[in-house]
C-alpha cells in the first residue's frame, strides 16, 4: 500500500485521467485530486441526449478488442454491444446509381488486406513510400490491371470512398499519415468495431464513481505548472471563484497533444525540455467533427447505412456545392437514435464545417443527399447538431496520428515523466497520445492513465 500522505494531482477529467486517478485511490494513494477545466466529465468521450436518444459527439466505438473492452466487462456494458463493420453499406454513386455488388465487395476485400499490410508488415515500412497515400495508390494500380476495362473507373472511386473512411480513423488526409502507424493490427481487425447498447458516458461515470465528487474539480482550468521547488509541484488554476494554487508530490498530466502543442509553452515552468517539444510538434493532431441530422419523420424506411463513391462524371455538376462535401463518404443513422441521421468530416474539411452555418450545413447535406438518392423530395432535417473539436481550446482537435516524419519514437519521449534530482516523477504524461500501442483510440487513454498511476504507485509504495 502506498504512503497516506502522497498527494497528486490529475489534470484532466477524460478516460486518461479518470482512469489514473481510479487506479492511485485503489493502490492506496487517496489523496487524488482531479482538476478539470470543463464543466463536466468525460473529455473526447460526449455522450449527449439529442432528438429521441443520445448521440455520441466524440468517441463511438470500441476498436478491435483491447483494453476498453476489459473495463467494459467489469462494468457490465458490453452484453448488448452491437457489432459493426466500418466498411459495410450501400455503395452509392453521385449519380444516384448503385455500385456493382461485385467491385464494392472486391474493393473492400482489398481494402482489408492493405491495412492489415500496412499495420502489420514491416516490409512495407521499408518500402519506398512515405505516406499511406502513396501506397495505397501504388496498391490500387496494381488490383486494377486485373479490373475489366469497363469498371475500372468505378472500382477506383469505391476505393477512394474506403480511403476517406481510413481516413477518418487519423482525422487527417492520408497524404500525412506515415506508413509507421502505430496500433497493433494483432488486436484491430481492419473495420471491425463494437458499439455499445447503451452509451460510452457509462464507462466513464464507471470509473468517476470510485474517485467520488469531492476528488474531482470542475471548472478548474490549469493555467500553470511550476516543478521549479524541489518539495512540491505548484499548479495555478483559474476557477468560477478566481486563481487558485494546488500543490502536489506529483502532478499527472492528460490533456490532449492538441492542448499540449497550442500551449506548452505557457503551462509548463520549466518550460519541456527540447526532446518532449519536438516529439509534441511532430506528432500529428487530426480533426475529425459529426454533423447530426434530426428528422422528426425520417424520410427513409428500414435505417440508413450509405456509402458516398463520388464518381469525377458528376463534378461539373457539383460547382455549386462547397468543397467539403467531396470529403463526404457516408450517411448513417443508429438503431438507438433512429430518426437521426450522421455524418463525418475530416481533415481540412472537418475544419472547414466548423466555421459553417448550420443552417447552410443543413441545405448542403440535403441537397447531396437528394443527388445520391436521386430523389429531389428528400426534406431537410428538423434540427442539426455539429461538433467542433478543433475550435474547443480545451481539446484543439480530435485524435492523435502519426505524421509523416514522426515515429513510435515521438510517443516514448512524450509518455516519458519529468522527474527530480532523485529521479523521482513529478510530472508525468497520460493521454492516448502517450501510448504507443493504441495512440488515438480510448484503448490508448485508459491504459495510459493506469500506466502513469502505477509508475507512482512503484515509487510511493
Ligand atoms: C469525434 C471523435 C470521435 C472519436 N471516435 C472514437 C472511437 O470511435 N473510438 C475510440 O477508441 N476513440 C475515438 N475517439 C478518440 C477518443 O475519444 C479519445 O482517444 C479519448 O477519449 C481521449 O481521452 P483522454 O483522456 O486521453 O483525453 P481527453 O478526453 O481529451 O481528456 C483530457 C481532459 O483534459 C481537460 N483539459 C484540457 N485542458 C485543461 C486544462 N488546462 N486544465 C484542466 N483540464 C483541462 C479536457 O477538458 C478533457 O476533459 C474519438 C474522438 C473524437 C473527438
Amino acid at each position: 500500500m502506498a504512503n497516506k500522505n502522497t498527494s497528486v494531482l490529475v489534470i484532466g477529467a477524460g478516460l486518461a485521467g479518470l482512469a489514473a486517478g481510479n487506479h492511485l485511490i485503489k493502490g492506496g494513494i487517496v489523496r487524488v485530486t482531479v482538476l478539470e477545466a470543463d464543466k463536466r466529465i468525460g473529455g473526447r468521450i460526449h455522450s449527449k441526449r439529442f432528438g429521441d436518444g443520445v448521440v455520441e459527439l466524440g468517441a463511438t466505438w470500441i476498436h478491435g478488442k483491447g483494453p476498453v473492452n476489459d473495463l467494459a466487462e467489469t462494468l457490465n456494458l458490453m452484453e448488448n454491444a452491437v457489432e459493426d463493420d466500418e466498411y459495410n453499406g450501400s455503395y452509392i454513386a453521385s449519380n444516384g446509381k448503385s455500385c456493382k455488388n461485385e467491385l464494392v465487395k472486391r474493393a473492400i476485400d482489398e481494402f482489408r488486406k492493405i491495412i492489415k499490410d500496412i499495420y502489420k508488415s514491416s516490409e512495407i515500412r521499408e518500402s519506398p513510400y512515405r505516406t499511406m497515400q502513396d501506397y495505397m495508390r501504388y496498391y490500387l494500380e496494381q488490383i486494377l490491371h486485373s479490373v475489366p476495362d469497363e469498371d475500372r473507373d468505378e472500382f477506383r472511386d469505391i476505393f477512394r470512398t474506403l480511403m476517406k473512411v481510413e481516413e477518418e480513423n487519423h482525422g487527417a488526409g492520408l497524404d500525412d499519415i506515415s506508413l509507421q502507424v502505430v496500433p497493433d493490427i494483432n488486436i484491430i481487425t481492419p473495420g471491425k468495431n463494437n458499439i455499445f447498447a447503451g452509451s460510452y458516458y457509462a464507462l466513464i461515470t464507471g470509473l468517476a464513481h470510485t474517485i467520488t465528487d469531492e476528488r474531482i474539480h470542475l471548472e478548474t482550468e490549469v493555467v500553470n505548472i511550476d516543478y521549479t521547488d524541489p518539495l512540491e509541484v505548484k499548479v495555478r488554476c483559474q476557477t468560477r471563484n478566481g486563481m487558485k494554487i494546488y500543490t502536489a508530490d506529483s502532478v499527472i498530466v492528460t490533456t490532449s497533444l492538441g492542448v499540449l502543442k497550442q500551449n506548452h509553452k505557457i503551462l509548463f515552468n520549466p518550460g519541456l525540455p527540447q526532446e518532449k517539444v519536438q516529439s509534441i510538434e511532430k506528432l500529428g493532431y487530426g480533426v475529425a467533427n459529426k454533423v447530426i441530422l434530426y428528422y422528426k419523420t425520417p424520410f427513409w424506411n428500414l435505417g440508413i447505412n450509405m456509402k458516398l463513391v463520388w464518381r469525377d462524371e458528376n463534378v461539373g455538376s457539383n460547382n455549386n456545392l462547397p468543397d467539403w462535401t467531396r470529403c463526404l463518404y457516408a450517411f448513417n443513422s443508429f438503431v438507438t437514435n433512429p430518426n437521426t441521421l450522421e455524418v463525418w468530416l475530416c481533415g481540412k474539411a472537418g475544419k472547414d464545417i466548423e466555421t459553417t452555418p448550420d443552417d447552410v450545413i443543413a441545405r448542403v447535406l440535403t441537397a447531396v443527399l437528394r443527388q445520391f438518392l436521386n430523389d429531389p423530395t428528400v426534406s431537410e432535417p428538423d434540427s442539426i447538431y455539429k461538433t467542433t473539436w478543433f475550435s474547443n481550446r480545451l481539446f484543439r482537435g480530435s485524435y492523435t496520428y502519426m505524421r509523416t516524419g514522426a515515429s513510435t519514437n515521438c510517443i516514448h519521449k512524450l509518455s516519458s515523466p519529468l522527474v527530480d534530482k532523485n529521479n523521482k516523477p513529478v510530472v508525468l504524461f497520460a493521454g492516448e497520445a502517450t501510448d504507443a500501442v493504441y495512440m488515438s483510440m480510448t484503448h490508448g487513454s485508459l491504459n495510459s492513465g493506469i500506466r502513469e498511476a502505477e509508475r507512482l504507485l512503484m515509487i510511493y509504495k
